[in-house]
């Protein structure tokens, strides 16, 4: 089971669009894809037809039980999506309460991981969808994964955000046995504005090393996607967004396998 996490302290940067995306890819492919919404907003549990304020069971019961869930609510916890091999792990807005206290205080910052590994073990790709703060639920999709992405819209501002993320990843990286890799993707890059072009210039200027070199183009395609609650890939899957979506699972599919060689 491969695990991997969307995060980024900035919100509207295509966070949650990279996750479904990205997910339907692999389900096209034919993995059993299990999504997990750890924003309390909801909007992955909301992009496949649920209601965060209406759930009674969702992500934050597992908080509830610290990761130690009993089987049936295990089971009653995974909502279907639009993709027959995509299963969600929904959100509600409880998880809110959540973000109050720390993870360090509430011993909460591997509840997520522990759930994974132990729950829902069965599945070959798990993809996390976070919010846009630092809290107990970022702490745990980063805690959680084995490889992050961080979607960068290609305007002025986003570059503070990354830096933010950039120096909660290295405080994370500090509690694990080895670094988190992650990769920097650009993401609602539109050629015609300066803002695109210069921010990507300066992302392969400060950030070569951990930058996805292509960008996800603005492509309203996706937002269409996204109001139909169907993964990108099954509304057209030959719109630009989803080509480059496909190009950009390929380059993690890659990256992914040279570190498991590296370490077999
Ligand atoms: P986040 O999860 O980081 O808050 P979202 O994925 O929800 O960001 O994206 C914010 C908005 O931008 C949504 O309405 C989404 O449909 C839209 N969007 C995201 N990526 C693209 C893109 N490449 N082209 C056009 N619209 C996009
Ligand atoms: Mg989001």
């Amino acid at each position: 089971m491969r695990v991997w996490a969307v995060a980024n302290q900035k919100g509207g940067v295509g966070k949650t669009t990279s996750a479904v995306a990205l997910a339907g890819l692999l389900a096209d492919q034919g993995q059993r894809v299990l999504v997990v919404d750890l924003d309390p907003h909801g909007s992955m549990t909301s992009y496949f037809g649920h209601d965060p304020d209406q759930l009674t069971s969702s992500v934050f019961n597992l908080f509830q039980h610290n990761g130690q869930v009993p089987e049936g609510l295990a089971a009653a916890l995974l909502l279907d999506s639009s993709h027959p091999n995509i299963q969600l792990l929904p959100s509600s807005t409880s998880l809110a309460t959540l973000e109050r206290q720390s993870a360090a205080q509430g011993g909460y910052g591997l509840v997520i991981s522990r759930a994974l590994a132990q729950l829902w073990n069965d599945f070959q790709f798990v993809i996390i969808d976070s919010p846009p703060l630092l809290g107990v639920s970022m702490i745990n999709a980063l805690a959680a994964c084995e490889q992050l992405i961080i979607p960068v819209q290609t305007e002025f501002l986003a570059l503070k955000g990354l830096e933010r993320m950039v120096h909660t990843l290295n405080m994370v990286n500090r509690s694990r046995k080895q670094a988190l890799p992650y990769t920097i993707v650009p993401t609602l890059f539109d050629r015609r504005t300066q803002a695109s072009l210069s921010t990507l210039r300066m992302l392969r200027r400060d950030y070569a090393d951990h930058l996805w070199q292509a960008y996800i183009p603005i492509d309203t395609k996706l937002r269409d996607a996204s109001l139909a609650g169907v993964v990108p890939s099954q509304l057209d899957a030959s719109a630009r967004g989803v080509l480059a979506y496909r190009a950009l699972l390929r380059y993690l599919l890659a990256q992914s396998l040279s570190r498991s060689e590296q370490v077999a």
